[in-house]
């Protein structure tokens, strides 16, 4: 029934698509933890797709003036090289494009540290780590329940949490090569008709930990790199981790500033989209439209697809303007 329903959103909904890894076999020590969409599964997922909607590029969709509803875009967050190796073939197969939102410190120097924490975590090394700087943590309240989450609260300044993951890994002796799975040559992230590249950030710190001067930073040294690629490069920004709390009023001035048209979500919801057919704005004069992230088998996606469905509708029921 509900995969019945499921067609009807191009209806009255645009969506964009967030992957991250696209392993057919997860690497050892990132099973936990991280998002991963199999290629097969990818597969059928776009193809549901592109029987019901206009798949176009998420610059296309916020530069479409007339009707949004019914376009979707496909973004992948990290670059993790799966997605070079593995995504790429599906995506030419049935003829899509996407973005793929880059972090520049993973090119050109070292590990994602979000990778570095799920390392830890399946290593089990996290009351190791704990006790390595326990003062440190103590301070900032991250204790061996909560550490996932509050390593990625604004409260704590990821640079910080991440200079003490450096020199953990010194002291343990252990590669940081170990957990490096995103790309790391940028000779690879070729020109392709398929393919836009967008600024995810240089570090993929949490922009409401850093000071106004940390965030600028982390903007502009990533655009730079992305513009000596000499890439197809897109003008809607990507939000690490992506929810309301992530970003403050500073980066969106930031935003502005480098001249980003809009900017992205992932908070695991869909574009329901009033009359004026524009993406919401949340008062933050920069349009900006909300991604969900794909389930990882198909039938699951399916049934994620309906329950955001039955969400979006209910929000927009119950409070009429905050959709
Ligand atoms: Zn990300």
């Amino acid at each position: 029934m509900y995969k019945l329903f499921n067609r009807f959103q191009p209806l009255f909904s645009s969506h964009i698509l967030l992957y991250h890894a696209t392993y057919r076999n997860i690497p050892i020590n990132m099973e936990k933890g991280l998002h991963n969409v199999d290629p097969e599964t990818l597969y059928k997922q776009i193809h549901w797709f592109k029987n019901y909607f206009d798949i176009v590029s998420v610059d296309t969709l916020f530069n479409t003036k007339s009707n949004k509803v019914g376009k979707l875009a496909v973004t992948f967050d990290d670059a993790y090289d799966s997605v070079f190796l593995e995504a790429l073939p599906v995506l030419e197969t049935l003829n899509v494009p996407c973005t793929i939102y880059l972090n520049g410190v993973t090119i050109t120097e070292k590990p994602l540290w979000r990778d570095k924490i799920r390392y830890i975590i399946n290593s089990d090394l996290v009351e190791d780590f704990l006790k390595f700087d326990e003062k440190f943590f103590n301070e900032k309240k991250i204790i061996t329940s909560n550490f996932y989450t509050q390593t990625k609260s604004f409260e704590c300044n990821s640079k910080e949490i991440d200079t003490v993951l450096d020199k953990y890994f010194q002291w343990k002796k252990i590669s940081p090569e170990r957990m490096r799975f995103t790309l790391r040559d940028a000779s690879k992230l070729k020109s392709h008709p398929l393919i836009s590249y967008g600024n995810h950030t240089y570090n993929h710190y949490v922009m409401s930990s850093l000071s106004k001067e940390e965030q600028e930073i982390e903007i502009i040294e990533n655009e730079k790199l992305i513009n000596q690629l000499n890439i197809k490069n897109s003008k809607v920004f990507s939000i690490p981790f992506g929810s309301a709390s992530d970003f403050n009023k500073d980066t969106i001035e930031l935003l502005k500033k480098y001249n980003y048209e809009a900017f992205l979500y992932s908070e695991n919801k869909i574009n329901l989209l009033p009359l004026n057919n524009k993406i919401k704005d949340r008062s933050f004069s920069l349009l900006s439209g909300e991604r969900y992230m794909a389930k990882s088998s198909y039938n699951s996606f399916q049934k994620h697809l309906f329950k955001l469905d039955i969400k979006a509708l209910m929000s927009k029921f119950m409070f009429k303007n905050s959709m």
